[in-house]
């Protein structure tokens, strides 16, 4: 076995039933991902545009591609263009949504979306604070989308080796799920929650994460 096909099934098999991993293939070479694929990973996670559309053509269609970088609004068309993208997780802002429904009803396609929810320390994170969050669902702004579904949340923890702060956060991400669907008992299909990376998923699950973003532990280290 190959050290990323030994690698993943080191992680399956830390992962509960119900909760499923997108491996987080940015920066690496398309073989990487080959191999992956033939250790039957299926969802595989992009930051890039450019990157994303050189790969893929290159593995076969049964892969599910997750959108997780910051997407500029210039490069949104190309991206729901593709008709190709499983999930864009990396919803940061009801501008960038209302762009994502208008080019996906333009495709011709319902786009599926996570919204990322900013709770972590750093101010370079984006997302919506937890207060647009709640507020955009209080106002029911998603009922004026056409062609796009939110299947729930990702969001990110503070970068540190504070076990207790990166608790507080996710758990503070899972709580804003839970408001979101006392909100609006009538959501349908709002149960995704992405929480974890390669050094913190375990303790994403342990806070609700029913998918998890992982990198490093996979591919080894990026090449930037
Ligand atoms: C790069 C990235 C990951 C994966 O991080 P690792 O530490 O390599 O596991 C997860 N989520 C997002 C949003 C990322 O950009």
């Amino acid at each position: 076995m190959s050290g990323i096909a030994d690698a993943l099934s080191h992680i399956r098999s830390t992962l509960p039933e119900g909760v499923e991993l997108v491996a987080v293939s940015k920066f690496h070479p398309v073989e990487a991902l080959q191999e992956a694929y033939a250790a039957e990973q299926r969802i595989f996670g992009e930051s890039r545009i450019q990157e994303l559309l050189a790969k893929i053509p290159a593995l076969p269609a049964d892969v599910r591609w997750h959108f997780i970088g910051h997407l500029q609004t210039n490069k949104v068309r190309h991206l729901v263009g593709t008709r190709r993208i499983a999930l864009i997780e990396s919803i940061d802002s009801e501008r960038l949504l209302r762009l994502v429904d208008a080019e996906s009803e333009r495709a011709g396609i319902v786009s599926r979306v996570l919204l990322q929810v900013h709770v972590a320390q750093e101010e370079t994170k984006f997302g919506l604070t937890p207060d647009e969050l709640l507020d955009f669902f209080r106002r029911r702004a998603f009922e004026s989308l056409r062609a796009t579904h939110i299947c729930g949340l990702m969001g990110m923890a503070s970068n540190t080796d504070d076990m207790q702060r990166v608790k507080a956060d996710f758990l503070a991400i899972a709580s804003l799920k839970k408001q979101v669907q006392e909100l609006c008992p009538d959501l349908r299909g709002f149960d995704t929650l992405s929480m974890g990376m390669s050094h913190d998923y375990p303790a994403a699950i342990e806070a609700g994460a029913n998918l998890v973003r992982v990198g490093t532990a996979i591919f080894g280290e990026r090449d930037y």
